[in-house]
């Protein structure tokens, strides 16, 4: 039986009238005893169902309550109303689920807070905000696989769990079952991980880089895309202690390439749920233009959602050194009012203020920065030619700040060792890694995404906690 339903986003797009449907949905409103909206997540627009007066008996109309599902038959007849070409004028409508119009939390006349619905997440499914919000992540998944499928990537599957604590990425989630009010310990005093599940200590992953590596020392061109973890206590608009990231790894790839690449999959996913999500984008829009009412003038968004991202699509972004981003800095306004919480100077790692001072008001568009300091990248850092700087690449985004960070890697077994000794990383349980650099070697390159933050950028969502289902942060892990 359930099969036969069409979803509403069929009927509205294709016009069809004069034929029966089935369809199946949550009322969003019931008006004057006869007009039911009705939505069924697949799109935005609500199907307007007719019940004609005498079609219902009083106990049923009464059971016809915003939030409750239905099925409904009925004839697809052009509209009169205005906002649809089509509505179905029912024959029958069978109550699915009724809902409790006293105890249903979203109802229209008290709009919830996003902080509200953050604490209902079952129903926050149900608002317009969120299916935009969620149809969008999910056209940017989809879009993320295709633009590298269609460049022959191999979609490689790096572990969840590892016992490699040496990417320095961030702070990491302990793996254990080992008791922890009675753990074995060595004679040391020191916590026995030989007894622990694996043998050995273990964690949740912070970045499949290392092992994507490894995979594209074969297959050349690998894209990873899966759950990362970090436990960092950083309670921002943009952390998230379970996020999603997308890790590129290439073969025969220089910084440029790197750089050429990340800009293009940018564009091409922003692009992609242009084309495919334009309602849904057309509602986020107007969703912050009314948030963004509240706000002072100069706070609000110079562009409205939809021309910042075409803005963004059809204009190259930025590219500057680490050494021109500092002295941007310097010579600014707000560093000579000195109006940066944090200091200036060559060496620094670029703050959130600091990165969002070069897009927003300075470039006011997408800038990749090259060029960092050694001593504060990562050791897998290609070392440039002054041996001071590496071959880093961070993509800062216009209200978001990083949104990429990438690098080539150092391919030269003893630079890489030389790197690894200087900033205390284990060389000797590395193995499996410099192996790489022993037998082949070849320059690469790759990056990391993080979605959420793409999926920000897209949806104008100001806190990274509304673009994900189930927001993980510290202190809080409902659901
Ligand atoms: P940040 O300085 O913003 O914390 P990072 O330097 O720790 O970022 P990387 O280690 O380079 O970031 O990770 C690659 C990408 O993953 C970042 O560019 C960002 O898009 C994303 N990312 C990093 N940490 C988080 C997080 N806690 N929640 C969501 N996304 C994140
Ligand atoms: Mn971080």
């Amino acid at each position: 039986m359930f099969n036969k339903r069409t979803k509403i986003k069929e009927l509205l797009s294709a016009e069809i009238t004069g034929q029966e449907a089935i369809v199946m949905g949550w009322v969003r409103t019931f008006r004057n005893n006869q007009f039911i909206a009705l939505n069924d997540g697949s799109c935005n627009q609500n199907l307007q169902v007719v019940a004609s007066l005498g079609l219902l008996d009083d106990e049923t109309l009464k059971r016809i309550t915003t939030g409750a599902s239905l099925k409904v038959i009925g004839e697809l007849v052009p509209s009169l109303g205005k906002g649809q070409s089509v509505e179905l004028k029912a024959t029958s409508i069978e109550i699915l689920g009724d809902c409790d119009p006293e105890k249903y939390p979203l109802q229209l006349k008290n709009r919830p807070s996003l902080e509200y619905l953050r604490e209902i997440a079952h129903l926050r499914f149900r608002t317009n905000t969120f299916g935009a919000v969620f149809r969008i992540r999910h056209s940017l998944a989809y879009a993320v696989h295709k633009f590298f499928n269609d460049k022959g990537f191999v979609y490689l599957h790096t572990p969840i769990i590892t016992s490699s604590d040496a990417e320095g990425a961030g702070e990491m989630f302990r793996v254990t079952t080992l008791p922890f009010d009675n753990a074995p310990r060595n004679e040391d005093g020191n916590i026995n991980f030989k007894e622990d599940f694996f043998g050995k200590s273990t964690n949740l992953t912070v970045s499949g880089q290392l092992e994507g590596e490894l995979a594209a020392m074969a297959l050349s061109d690998i894209y990873t895309f899966g759950p990362t973890f970090r436990a960092e206590n950083s309670n921002t608009t943009r952390h998230l202690a379970e996020f999603w990231m997308i890790e590129p790894e290439m073969a025969f790839y220089d910084i440029e390439d790197n750089m050429n690449l990340a800009e293009e999959f940018i564009k091409y996913i922003i692009q992609y749920a242009m084309d495919n999500n334009r309602d849904d984008l057309e509602f986020l829009a107007q969703r912050l233009l009314d948030e963004e009412k509240q706000l002072p003038q100069d706070k609000r968004s110079e562009l409205g959602l939809i021309e910042k991202l075409e803005f963004v699509v059809s204009n190259a972004f930025e590219r500057i050194t680490y050494t021109e981003a500092i002295n941007i800095l310097l010579e600014s306004p707000t560093y000579k009012k000195k109006k940066f919480k944090y200091e200036v100077q060559w060496g620094i790692d670029l703050q959130s203020e600091h990165e969002r001072y070069l897009v927003e008001k300075h470039f006011k568009k997408p800038v990749i920065v090259t060029g960092y300091p050694a001593a504060i990248k990562a050791f897998y850092m290609r070392m440039n030619e002054d041996g001071n700087t590496v071959a880093a690449m961070d993509i800062l985004a216009p209200g978001i700040g990083e949104i990429v960070g990438g690098s080539q890697r150092e391919e030269r077994l003893d630079k890489l060792i030389e790197r690894m000794n200087k900033m205390h990383v284990p060389v000797d349980e590395m193995q499996w890694y410099l192996d790489t650099r022993r037998f082949g070697s070849v320059p690469h390159a790759g990056f990391g995404l993080g979605f959420e933050r793409m999926v920000q950028f897209v949806t104008g969502m100001t806190n990274i906690r509304d673009v994900i289902p189930f927001a993980r942060t510290p202190k809080n892990c409902e659901f």
